[in-house]
């Protein structure tokens, strides 16, 4: 057997363990291939009948019978995986908690990487004169003939030069343009992080001076970069991402939602003179392989993109920026349970990058972080220009008179008809989708439940059905009851944001009303160019879900009506508090951004809630001092740590006995000093026809939870169909 040559290569023949994508829960051991292979490689191997994608991962374990272990049947095209990369993947796994073989598919989420690099054509400028010339001939030739010997996609090049394909294919049989096959997978156009970008204020720029000196030093570090919504954030980060550039390093900027991107992408450009690699479930496959390639090959420089993007295989990573850090998509709510949010900060601190965390209303878990002195922090104080913030104003819903089926109270109506007689736009704000969540029989008191799950169908009026949001199951609106069969008797209980638009259109008959909710688009695309729309000014007045809240700018927009700013405060969650005042703060925030005043108005039946009393005062500190005495005091999150444990199963009774069994065996959660809360019915006690049963591990802030759960879940064989989710720090509790 050939031995190791030098430390991460493997000449052929050597032992070498293999991580793959399949759910096995170690590696495996082949032989290296012909020509040898170094660690991290990505291989394809013979798995039974089949093959599949893997990694090197290190020498081969040896503890397979010799005589069987087949060799590697070849080794991919593409960089191998670094070993930061590997590095991350592995604590990442152990944190969440997740098998090594998920981590892997995570990070290879693009297709088509075990292919040979696919061809495109594309078109040159050839020898030969054409013997007859015309002007779009013309007009192609010169088009080739300027860019100095550049290849053009043949839709590029007609575009350009404002041709039809066939002029092009004539000139190739005159052989006066050369038609090439190309790999697919180029590169990125360069980034100039030269260009000067906007000049700053003197607050953004010592913001911008501080988080760049962090950027210099190619060291790991984390900002909190808070400033009020329109401050100047996204200039500020954009200087810090010019800098990341200029060390030739990669850098990377996580948006909480793909509809914002379009703008960003834009900004982008203007400020560095190309679009960046763009990285969300929105883009095609091919860009998709063609960006993960190209970012392992330094081929990007900069990747915009949802939080999967944090898996892609940088070469050189220097910069994460999390815009709108205390946003809840952030956390990954099915397959592997993280936060990307966090596994930035483990995947900077292992390659000395440095991690921004923007946002106007940040995280307690990033406030505190600040506070003990963890995360350094960057405040911009001020709106930039002379748009200032909004006034904010509760509206007593205790003292409106509001006809039953109604929401918008005669205040509110008042100040929205005055923006329409001044040509400003509104927006009513409702966290709600569909036409209402409840639908009631009268006759016989039942409400519509979804099959599979403990859930209310909620009425969709523009597609006339009825939606489980919990499963997804949609059926036809029922003329009568489905239980007592009484006809003409359902009715819709509580608002929607289609409801809401109904009642709108019948107030103010003349205004055009925009909806937004993020069941109504069939495409990431339409929603942006609606978004564009109603920015140009395509609408007086927006009615819209938590989608409007999130970052967009709506430049006419000067009254920001919030439907039920009690909503959130309802139910048990932990952050209740916490997320009411960040989105009704962040909500609050798209009012007057331009030139106007804006103001929002909360209809609240609470005017005095402490949180109601915050989100209003604008008093930020004071709230985050409040809410993280209460935490404190209850050594919740972030000054203690919680495990959220859902056992599932078509057996109720089954589930809830497996439970108890766990409960009752706590001793490696005693051992660290935690505690294990249920089991109890999961508040949604059945999803898809499953029985849900949740327990909850709570346990003191450095206690290593991760391994008393592995050990106290260790022993555990669960029964088929059985299912055991464990989301540590979990954000929701459903
Ligand atoms: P935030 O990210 O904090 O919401 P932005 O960076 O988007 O704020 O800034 C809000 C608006 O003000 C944007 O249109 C931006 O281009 C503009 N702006 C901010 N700072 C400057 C500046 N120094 N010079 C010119 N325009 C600026
Ligand atoms: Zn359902």
């Amino acid at each position: 057997m050939a031995s190791v040559r030098e430390p991460g290569y493997f000449d052929e023949g050597a032992l070498v363990s293999v991580l793959t994508t399949q759910p096995l829960d170690r590696t495996l051991d082949y032989r290296a291939p012909e020509g040898g292979c170094v660690e991290g490689a990505f291989v394809q191997v013979p798995l039974g009948p089949r093959q599949v994608m893997g990694v090197v991962w290190g020498p081969g374990r040896g503890d397979f019978d010799i005589s069987r272990v087949r060799p590697v049947t070849r080794v991919l095209n593409v960089a191998p995986m670094r070993e930061e990369m590997r590095e991350f993947l592995t604590r990442a796994a152990a944190y969440t908690l997740t098998p090594m073989a998920a981590m892997l598919r995570l990070a290879t989420r693009a297709p088509g990487l075990t292919d040979p690099p696919s061809m495109r054509k594309i078109y040159r400028l050839g020898d030969a004169e054409p013997a007859r010339m015309t002007d779009a001939r013309t007009r192609v030739l010169d088009v080739l003939a300027s860019h100095g010997g550049a290849g053009f996609t043949l839709k590029e090049l007609c575009d350009e030069a404002g041709t039809s394909s066939s002029v092009v294919k004539g000139l190739v049989q005159t052989g006066a343009v050369r038609e090439e096959a190309a790999p697919r997978d180029v590169a990125f156009p360069r980034l100039d992080s030269h260009r000067p970008g906007k000049a700053l204020t003197e607050d953004q720029q010592s913001a911008a001076d501080r988080i760049a000196e962090g950027v210099r030093t190619e060291r790991y570090g984390t900002t909190l970069l808070r400033g009020v919504t329109g401050s100047g954030k996204t200039e500020v980060y954009l200087e810090a991402v010019a800098q990341c550039l200029r060390k030739g390093r990669q850098a990377l900027v996580l948006l909480p939602e793909i509809a914002l991107t379009a703008e960003f992408l834009n900004r982008v450009e203007q400020r560095f003179g190309a679009r960046p690699a763009e990285w969300h479930h929105g883009v095609t496959m091919t860009e998709r392989r063609r960006i993960w390639k190209m970012v392992g090959q330094g081929g990007a420089e900069l990747v915009v993109g949802a939080r999967s993007a944090l898996f892609l295989p940088f070469r050189d990573l220097g910069l994460i920026v999390i815009d709108e850090e205390h946003d809840g998509s952030y956390k990954q709510e099915d397959g592997v349970l993280y936060n990307a949010r966090d596994m930035s900060v483990l995947r900077a601190s292992l390659c000395g990058a440095q991690v921004v965390l923007a946002s106007a209303t940040p995280s307690l878990e990033s406030w505190a972080n600040a506070e003990a002195g963890k995360y350094a922090r960057v405040d911009l104080e001020s709106r930039f220009g002379d748009s200032l913030l909004p006034e904010m104003k509760a509206i007593d819903m205790r003292k409106e008179r509001l006809e039953t089926g109604r929401w918008i109270s005669p205040t509110l109506r008042a100040e929205v008809e005055e923006r329409l007689a001044n040509g400003e736009q509104s927006l009513l704000f409702i966290n709600r989708r569909g036409y209402a969540p409840v639908t009631l029989c009268r006759a016989c008191g039942e409400q519509i439940n979804c099959e599979h799950c403990d859930a209310a169908m909620v009425e969709h009026r523009f597609l006339k059905r009825l939606v489980c949001h919990q499963c997804g199951e949609t059926r036809p609106m029922p003329d009568k009851c489905p239980s007592c069969e009484a006809e003409g008797r359902l009715a819709p209980i509580g608002p929607g944001v289609e409801r809401l638009t109904e009642e709108a259109q019948a107030v103010f008959p003349d205004a055009r009303i925009a909806t937004l909710s993020s069941d109504l688009f069939s495409s990431a695309r339409a929603l942006k160019e609606r978004i564009e729309t109603i920015a140009a000014g395509g609408a007086d007045l927006i009615i819209g879900t938590q989608l409007v809240a999130k970052g967009h700018n709506f430049p006419l927009l000067t009254l920001v009506g919030v439907i039920d700013a009690d909503l959130g405060l309802q139910g048990s969650d932990l952050r209740a508090a916490e997320r009411t005042f960040q989105l009704m703060r962040q909500v609050s925030g798209r009012a007057g951004r331009a030139d106007r005043p804006g103001t929002a108005l909360l209809q609240t039946h609470q005017p005095d809630h402490p949180v109601i009393r915050a989100i209003l005062t604008g008093k930020e500190e004071t709230f985050w001092q409040a809410e993280a005495e209460t935490r404190r005091a209850m050594e919740m999150p972030p000054y203690g740590r919680l495990a959220g444990l859902v056992l599932s199963s078509t057996d109720a009774a089954e589930a809830m006995r497996i439970g108890t069994e766990l409960a009752r065996h706590d001793g490696a959660i005693r051992a660290i000093g935690a505690q294990v809360f249920g089991p109890a019915p999961a508040p949604i006690a059945r999803i898809r026809g499953r029985h849900r049963v949740r327990l909850l591990v709570k346990a003191p802030k450095g206690a290593p939870v991760q391994d008393a759960i592995a050990r106290w879940l260790g022993p555990l064989a669960l029964p088929k169909d059985f299912r055991l989710s464990v989301d540590i720090d979990p954000q929701s509790f459903f």
